[in-house]
Order: C-alpha cells, then structure tokens, then sequence
C-alpha cells in the first residue's frame, strides 16, 4: 500500500490567519520553505488492489485531493469529530460523482452521531443516479475489534485528546496517532510491533490536547517503530530545524509526502495467533 500525507498542520493550517501584512502567520516556520505550509490534518491509504480509505475530511480536502491527484475512494475513516477533520464533509460529493457509489463512513458510534447532528443530509438514504450532495453511509466500529474495510483489517485504538477523545488507526504494520496527548499501557500495546507510525506532534513544549515532542520520543521507545512521522505541526514546527535536532528514524511530515509499504493484511485472511 501507499500512504499519502495530504495534509499535517494542526487546527489553523500554516500559516495560520493573520501575520503583520495579513499574508499569514508563519510562527517559527520559515516561510521560503515549502514544506512548512500545512493543509489540515488526513492522509489516504491507497492499497494494492486498487481500493483506497481516506483518513479525516477536513475543511482543505478539495484541494488536497487535486493537489495529490486523488479522486477515489470507497471508504471514509473519522478519528473524532472536530471540525479540522470533518468540515470538508460536502467535498465527498465529487468522489461520489466519480465512482458513482456512496461512501462508507467509519467512525466510533458517537462520532458518527456526532457528525449526523451537523451534517445529517450526507447520511440521508441515496436516490439514483446523481449526487446533488454528498452520501455516505454510517459504519460504527468498535474499538479494539477488528473491522473489515473494504477488503482489509483495520483496528481502532482508544486515544486521550484532551476533553475529547479520539480513535488511533492500526491497519497492518502502519499506524496513524493524530489529534492525541495520552496513551493508555492497553492503547500502546496495541502499537507495538508497528514499522511505520504517523503520530501528532504538535509543538515543542507541552500542550493540553495534543502531543509534543517529548512525549512522542517516550511514546516511540516504548513502541520502537522503524519510523516514526510527525503531523498535526502548529506554526512552532519549522521542518529544517526539526530535521537537525530529530533522531534518525524521526521525521517531520509534509504535506504530499508518500511512503510506500507491504500490503496489510485482508480482513477475511485472519492469521492464527
Ligand atoms: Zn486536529
Ligand atoms: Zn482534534
């Protein structure tokens, strides 16, 4: 499978609104380096078979899709349901619009109804053929149980988000930690053994919601990836001065950044423990 980071700046983006000209805030980030202008957070998993699961829809997904040349998907996964991550809900419609189906949506049960209170249209029942808005269809997952997506096995993992709560994806060796300040012992075991781990990172010191990079370092010795990648960077997170303070085996993501991995598991292959 191919991941594909289409966006990992935190709630704002970066640069945030506002600056002293109104051309934006960069914070610390150098503005003359393109890979720390942020989209809001969400990355896509393009499998081998064609069949392709999009993690988050926030407010910049039409333009991450046509910035990555990503117009399929089938499947929709939701990690919580703060605006950052949902509010480009209607952007849907145009993949509607190409593959001609519905898209299934993933998220806990709470979530989903979380995201029907505001949105409830998208969830309403399609009437063939075309799509005067977006349709999706509610698939609530548990956490900690494996779920069938498409044809691959994916699971949720419990994650503290300051007054929220939010789900950590694992599906295969991958996994993907956003919007995420505490892990429980039963929450990191079920990271262990990943290779790759996308994992938020907010800024440098520490932060109520989300974490920081202290945390992230005690979090990878304990799960011990191959590789870890900092997302959901704030305007403090200046990509060049993160790649020379970083360890071997961390990384700043970027938006458009693309990692190629072996295939996951299939969901119906269930290997014996
Ligand atoms: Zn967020
Ligand atoms: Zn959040």
């Amino acid at each position: 499978m191919k991941v594909v980071v289409l966006g990992c700046g935190g709630s704002a983006g970066v640069p945030m609104v506002g600056g002293e000209d109104g051309g934006g805030d960069w914070g610390d980030c150098d503005p003359s380096e393109p890979r720390n202008r942020r989209t809001r957070s969400s990355i896509l998993l393009q499998m081998d078979n064609g069949e392709a699961v999009l993690i988050d829809t926030g407010p910049d997904l039409r333009a991450q899709l046509l910035a990555q040349r990503i117009s399929r998907f089938q499947s929709i996964i939701y990690t919580h349901g703060h605006s950052d991550h949902v509010d480009g809900i209607n952007e849907v419609r145009a993949v509607n619009r190409v593959i001609g189906q519905p898209i299934k949506a993933y998220g806990t049960a709470e979530v989903l109804a979380e995201i029907e209170q505001r949105f409830s249209f998208v969830f309403k029942p399609w009437k063939p053929p075309g799509f005067f808005r977006a349709v999706l269809e509610a698939h609530p997952f548990e956490i900690g149980k494996e779920t069938a997506i498409g044809s691959y096995a994916f699971t949720f993992i419990e994650q503290q988000h300051g007054y929220a709560g939010s789900s950590g994806v694992r599906c295969g060796n991958f996994a993907y930690s956003t919007d995420v300040v505490e892990l429980s012992e039963q929450s990191l075991n079920v990271l262990e053994g990943v290779d790759t781990w996308i994992v938020d990172c907010f800024q440098l010191t520490p932060h109520v919601a989300h974490a920081w990079l202290d945390r992230v370092m005690e979090w990878r010795e304990r799960i011990k990836p191959r590789r870890t990648i900092l997302t959901h960077m704030g305007v403090a997170m200046d990509w060049a001065s993160l790649c020379a303070i970083l360890p071997d085996g961390v990384e700043p993501a970027y938006d458009g950044l693309s990692i190629d991995l072996p295939d996951p598991p299939r969901a119906n292959n269930q290997q014996v423990a």
